[in-house]
């Protein structure tokens, strides 16, 4: 199997060769068809397997084709337990868009609050956050989510370690409506709250996991 042979935008397709990427990974081959049909999905496959490619690039997809729910709000929202992960997350997504019209920005913690407001404004088609700082902007309303048609949830298991589960829910609340599509990913799915935030966040989710014996 080869990324030509799921239903991927030209753009999209270019990247990869660009990156020298051409055989999707176990869970980027499992995980695609689930997340390019909308559907929402919980998948745990070990680290270095290639979790980012399996979830930018549906959500690259989904954006290039489908119109726009809401002009204002971002469409997609990444999140990440730390800065240095949701950096990393932010240089591969940058590379997807740079080939495309789209704005992408990152709003991390530690960095200065009212410039990350001014980017806000801007109207960034995806946001790769971390929990803590965009519940803030959440709350002094300098974005909304209304519009909000995927969300992330990268290194969910290391989200709940760190105390982020108030955050994700007020995240979830937020963007709580019917077209919104949730895609779940962690190294492990035994950390005794994954069960409680999926069924929190996720619409009967498709199941992918690599390596384990569920
Ligand atoms: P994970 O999130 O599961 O820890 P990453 O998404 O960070 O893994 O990917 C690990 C490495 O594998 C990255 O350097 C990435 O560029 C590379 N990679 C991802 N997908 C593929 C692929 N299909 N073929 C070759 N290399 C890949
Ligand atoms: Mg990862």
């Amino acid at each position: 199997m080869q990324f030509t042979d799921f239903s991927l935008d030209k753009r999209l397709l270019d990247s990869l060769k660009h990156l020298g990427i051409s055989t999707p990974t176990d869970v980027q081959a499992q995980a695609l068809p689930i997340a390019l049909s909308g559907k929402d999905l919980m998948a745990s496959s070990k680290t270095g397997s290639g979790k980012t490619l399996a979830f930018l690039l549906p959500a690259m997809q989904r954006v290039i084709s489908t119109r726009a729910l809401s002009k204002k709000d971002p469409r997609v929202l990444i999140l990440l337990p730390t800065r240095e992960l949701a950096q990393q997350v932010y240089g591969q997504l940058r590379l997807l868009v740079a080939n495309t019209q789209y704005k992408a920005i990152s709003v991390l913690g530690g960095e200065n609050f009212n410039d990350q407001a001014k980017a806000l404004s801007r109207d960034p088609h995806f946001i790769v956050a971390t929990p803590g700082r965009i519940a803030d902007h959440l709350q002094q309303r300098h974005l909304y989510l209304n519009g909000l048609e995927l969300l992330v949830l990268d290194e969910a298991d290391r989200m709940l370690d760190l105390g982020f589960a108030p955050q994700l829910k007020a995240i979830n609340d937020a963007a709580d409506h019917k077209r919104r599509q949730t895609l779940m990913f962690s190294a492990t799915l035994d950390h005794e709250s994954i069960g409680d935030i999926a069924t929190t966040l996720l619409k009967t989710p498709s199941h992918v996991s690599i390596g384990e014996s569920y």
